[in-house]
Parts: structure tokens; sequence; C-alpha cells
């Protein structure tokens, strides 16, 4: 049986919001609970970040915390999986640069994510080189590990198999097995492949300011669960509402269970129950986000609660990035030197090479 080996990571632009928590963070933890796994590697990708904020480290540099804070309060835990810093780990830049020669230019092009997040950041002509070749550094990220489960949201599907692509290419070309393919762990419930944001936009994004995060006091989740977007034509509570593409019905898909309703909402026993009574009219639109709100709530105060305790004991948070980073950091040289074997770049190992090179010369000065 070959090793269950999960890496996945987030950069660090902001805090981390619902969309991380129902795409990633969830599934990392029901992993790390189920102790089904036999090494768990988390990133904070700030050589990633880098890449489309290079004139901005300090966003970087001020979010690196917030991404910790973020992943302890949601309950994941040190001793079980090795939280690090991308940049700490040298070692992925020079994977990163040996890849680069597999992959080729049009193939970076046809990136379905990197060519909508190009569009979105307005680059136009003007691509960064680190930001167009990101997906390669994601490879070496996942390979560095030989991790072979990366659960992610669907926008990452795209860097897995170019992931995967690499993989196959280095071990054919260098003729062996060093290289593991990963395979990436969707979550099941469909809505929470990309959760939209409160504006009702396709994909809840730090970079779209959509977001509902983890770190959301009450009162602003309240503020902006109230002022999500809905059916636009539901005006009079008798009017029927539309299901579907109403966020607050998508939150609803993705958060809320049967036991949330007897405990906030017990005239309806389960979530079809409310849909069809939305669908044929007279169910206010006040009234489901109230409901949305209690469901939250009990989702985040526990999280929210963990996160004080760290937030006062923010050098130790760092004590866990360094201690972590630095256990990333041997595991990736161990790959890193495979693979340099592999390539035959280790000329002052090779006992053999230096030992034909004298015997090439040897009888030359004669
Ligand atoms: P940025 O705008 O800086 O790219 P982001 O909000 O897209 O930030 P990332 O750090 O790029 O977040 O993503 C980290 C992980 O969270 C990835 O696995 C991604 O698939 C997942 N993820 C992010 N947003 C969502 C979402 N709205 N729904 C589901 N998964 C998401
Ligand atoms: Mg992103």
């Amino acid at each position: 049986m070959s090793k269950k080996i999960i890496l996945t990571g987030d950069r660090p632009t902001g805090k981390l919001h619902l969309g991380h928590f129902v795409g990633s963070l969830r599934e990392r933890i029901n992993i790390q609970n189920s102790n089904d796994y036999d090494e768990m590697y988390i990133m904070i990708a700030d050589a990633q970040a880098l890449t489309d904020n290079a004139d901005n480290p300090n966003k970087i540099r001020e979010n690196i915390i917030e991404v910790a804070l973020d992943y302890l309060s949601v309950g994941l835990n040190p001793e079980k999986v090795t939280l690090f810093i991308q940049s700490q780990v040298p070692e992925l830049t020079e994977l990163t640069f040996f890849y680069m020669n597999l992959v080729t230019v049009s193939r970076l092009e046809r990136n379905p994510t990197v060519k909508s997040e190009i569009k979105l950041r307005n680059f136009n002509t003007s691509i960064p080189v680190g930001f167009w070749t990101y997906p390669i550094s994601q490879a070496a990220d996942i390979t560095a590990f030989k991790a072979n489960v990366i659960p992610v949201g669907e926008d990452q599907l795209p860097m897995i198999e170019q992931a995967r692509e690499i993989v196959r290419s280095f071990n054919s070309t260098y003729k062996c097995k060093v290289l593991v393919e990963p395979k990436a762990v969707l979550p099941d419930n469909e809505v929470c492949l990309r959760l939209p944001g409160i504006d009702g936009k396709a994909k809840m994004s730090k970079s779209l300011g959509n977001c509902i995060y983890l770190s959301d006091s009450t009162e602003e989740v309240r503020k902006k669960v109230m002022s999500m977007y809905t059916d636009p034509n539901h005006i009079k509570i008798d009017d029927p509402g539309q299901i579907e593409g109403n966020t607050v019905f998508i939150y609803l898909d993705a958060f809320c269970t049967d036991e949330h309703f007897s405990k906030y909402l017990p005239e309806y026993k389960n979530l079809d129950e409310l849909k069809a009574h939305y669908d044929r009219g007279g169910l206010g639109d006040v009234k489901i986000k109230k409901f949305l709100f209690n469901v939250l709530e009990e989702i985040l105060t526990p999280i929210r609660e963990r996160r004080k305790i760290y937030e006062n004991k923010i050098e130790e948070v760092y004590n866990i990035l360094e201690q972590g980073s630095l256990k990333a950091r041997a595991k990736a040289s161990i790959t890193l030197k495979e693979v340099k074997d592999a390539m035959k770049i280790n000329y002052f190992d090779d006992k053999e090479l230096i030992k034909s090179h004298i015997e090439k010369y040897k009888n030359k000065g004669e």
C-alpha cells in the first residue's frame, strides 16, 4: 500500500473565508480527525501570493499570521499536521526551475483558471512571468512532498492536472519513478465546489471582496447575511420565490443540517420543505436570512473562540510555523536530491563520473 500524503494550502492575500471552509478546510479537518493518512502538509503560499503582489510584500507579510490563526482556529492541529511557509522551503523554487523545462508555453496558455485570473486582475499584456507560471510552482509544492491527495476547490483542478502531466513527463524523460501523481479531492456537496460570494457572483474570493470571513464578528456576519443577494423578483412575501441562483439557499445547501431546523426553525423538517414553501410564495427573505445567520453562527462561534486563544499566543504560532517549515524542508530536500540524481546533475557525488573523466584524460599529456 502506498502512503497517503496530503498537501494543500492557501495564499496569504487575506483572511480565510467560508469558501475556503467548504472548498478545502472542512475536508482537511475530516482527514486529520479520521487519522486515515500518513503525512499532512499545509502550506501558506506566500511565494505564490507574491506573483501577483510583487509591489505589496507588506500585504503578504501581514496575512501570513492571519492565515495561520485561521488554520488553528478551524481545528488544524500542529501535532498532527505540518504547517509551513512556502518561501522558507527553497527546495521548492529549485524544483520549479527544473520542471519549467518540461512545460510548453502553449500548455500554460491553456490553463482556464489562470486565464480567468488574468482577466480578473486586468493584466492584459503585462502578465508577470511568475504569475503565469505559478501552476508549475504548484506542481513543485505538491511533488516535493510526494503528496497524492490534494483537497481543493474546483478552481484548482487545472493545477492538479498540470502537476500530473509534469510527473509523467519527468518520470518518463529521466526513466525513473521519483515523482508521484497527485489526485484532487473535491467536496462531495456540489455547491461547495465553488461557493458564490454574498453578492451572488460566481466565487467567494478575497480578491472580489464578497466574503464572509471565518474571523468576522457576530455583527459583521449578521450584516452580511442580511444584505445577501436573493431573488430580485421576490418583492412581496406572497410572491413565489426562485431557489436557483438564490445565494441564501446555496449557502443553506452548503451549511445546514436537519438538526439546525429542529433547533432554529422547527416549523420545517428540512431544507426541502423550506424550499417548497419559498417556491410557492408566502415565505419572506428576512426569515430565511435569519435562519442562515443562526446556522452560520453555530459553525463560526467555536472557530472565533479558538482564534481568541491563539491571538494571545502569537509567539507560539510563529514557532509552530518555524518548526513546520524546518520539517517541510527536510522532506522536500530528500525529493530534490532524488530529482537531481535522476537528472544526473549530482556531479560531485558521482564518483564514476569523476573516474571516467580521469580515464579520459589520463594519457593525453604524454
Ligand atoms: P485569491 O483571490 O487571492 O486567489 P482565493 O479566495 O481564491 O484567494 P486561494 O488561496 O486562491 O483563495 O484558495 C485556497 C483554496 O481554497 C483552494 O483550494 C481553493 O480551491 C479554495 N477556495 C477558494 N475560494 C473558494 C470558493 N469560493 N469555493 C470553494 N473553494 C474555494
Ligand atoms: Mg485563488
